[in-house]
């Protein structure tokens, strides 16, 4: 079944609010099953609203729209839908009851009680955190589900009554599976299962990139998560075939956590050196819990002269070859190893830009040094875009080198 959702508010267009509500509403339709192929922000104008309905109706078969229930003469999300509809607007005696209620120590205007008029036969749904209640109204296959502006009343509408209500409409779910990749470029990536990639429709792969890493999303529509586990898990067995190795986990684990589990397993004390990036290899492993039995130290080593005085790169290292070179990256991770006496070191040395590249060390050169079994191995990396994306590449992939 098609969704489609509108959002209705001048406030958006303008850019003055993120449109949150579209996305949670996005969320959920999918969770249901649904498929959502557009989303249209629209102001508080009759006639662009008109044909934004109309449009959307031409497409899918459920309309949820949000804001423009409120009580001013610009809230006219209810009047427009009922006109599409062509039903009249009649009043709600007990949203009305309500209202009165909620008045009863100030001034209700008569424009507060336009909120309790909704299209003929239309159900309503309760707002229990404000003052415009939303509805549903179906006609001839179609429906069309109006909720308020504000995420505090939207959000517990939809959860409570909207929810179940879809739930009963479709009988399908969509449900997804997260691999992670680390070791493989994005093109190079889904190079590699284009075929799988164009061959499948159900369940779907979606590959896209983020926080300097890969993920492929598998999603299957199915009647349960059993059924859809069934379709899935093949692919995602193909999917690992292809990529081997540098497939590290999947869902919501991190690299820092996988790398973490392991170094406590083993029981292998790490120790950090970082340039460029600036302490995020550290804060990354950090941020596992349980991690202070083997982590002793990281330490941002960023001139020349603290990589010389505190790890011992020496002077004559660093003049020849510069700072962003294998052998600095070499000495600084021996230096970290010997000085904190661990079994494990990491250094990262290069240019995160924009500027300082050039011809011979453009941006994105990345020397990185593991240190492990007793042994130094340096690493060069070129990497594309900016300084964030390439520090936060750079600790994925030194930490990623940790498990392989
Ligand atoms: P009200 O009764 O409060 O006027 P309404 O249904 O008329 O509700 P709007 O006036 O359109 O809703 O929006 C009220 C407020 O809700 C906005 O100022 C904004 O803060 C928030 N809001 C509206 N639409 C969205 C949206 N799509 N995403 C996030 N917040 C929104
Ligand atoms: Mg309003």
């Amino acid at each position: 079944m098609k969704a489609e959702i509108i959002s209705v508010g001048t406030e958006l267009l303008l850019g003055d609010i993120v449109n949150t509500n579209a996305q949670f509403i996005s969320q959920k339709l999918s969770e249901l099953g649904f498929d959502v192929y557009y989303q249209t922000t629209v102001g508080d104008n009759e006639e662009r609203l008109k044909k934004a309905i109309k449009n959307a109706f031409e497409r899918a078969d459920l309309i949820i729209t949000t804001g423009g229930l409120g009580p001013t003469k610009d809230d006219l999300t209810k009047e427009t839908i009922a006109k599409y509809f062509n039903k009249k607007l009649i009043l709600h005696n007990e949203s009305f009851d309500k209202l009165k209620f909620f008045f009863k120590d100030k001034k209700m205007t008569e424009n507060n009680k336009k909120q309790c008029y909704f299209p003929e036969g239309a159900t309503i749904i309760q707002n229990k955190n404000g003052t415009a209640p939303g509805c549903i109204i179906e006609k001839n296959d179609k429906i069309a589900i109006l909720l308020p502006g504000p995420p505090k009343e939207m959000k517990p509408m939809f959860l409570n009554t909207v929810f179940p209500y879809l739930k009963k409409q479709t009988n399908e779910i969509l449900f997804s599976k997260i691999l992670r990749v680390i070791g493989v470029g994005e093109s190079e990536a889904e190079t590699l299962i284009k075929s799988l990639i164009e061959n499948q429709n159900n369940p779907t792969i979606a590959p896209y990139a983020k926080d300097g890493e890969m993920f492929f999303r598998i999603t299957a529509k199915a009647k349960n998560k059993m059924e859809a586990l069934e379709l899935i898990n093949p692919i995602s067995k193909k999917i690992k075939d292809i990529l081997k190795n540098n497939v590290y986990a999947e869902g919501n684990t991190p690299i820092e956590e996988v790398v973490a589990k392991l170094l406590i397993e083993k029981n292998l004390k790490i120790s950090v050196a970082e340039s460029c990036t600036g302490g995020m290899v550290s804060s990354k492993l950090i941020n596992y819990p349980g991690i202070s039995s083997v982590f002793l130290e990281g330490i941002v080593t960023y001139s020349n002269e603290s990589k010389i005085n505190r790890l011992n790169v020496s002077k004559k290292t660093l003049e020849t070859y510069g700072a962003i070179s294998k052998q600095v990256a070499k000495e600084m991770v021996e230096g970290i190893v010997k000085n904190s006496n661990s079994n494990i070191g990491l250094s990262t040395t290069g240019i995160a830009g924009p500027s300082g590249g050039t011809k011979e060390k453009p941006v994105g050169l990345v020397y990185i040094g593991i240190y492990i079994n007793g042994k130094t191995i340096i690493k060069k990396l070129n990497l594309h875009g900016n300084r964030e994306k390439i520090r936060s590449r750079t600790t994925k992939i030194i930490l990623d080198q940790l498990r392989r």
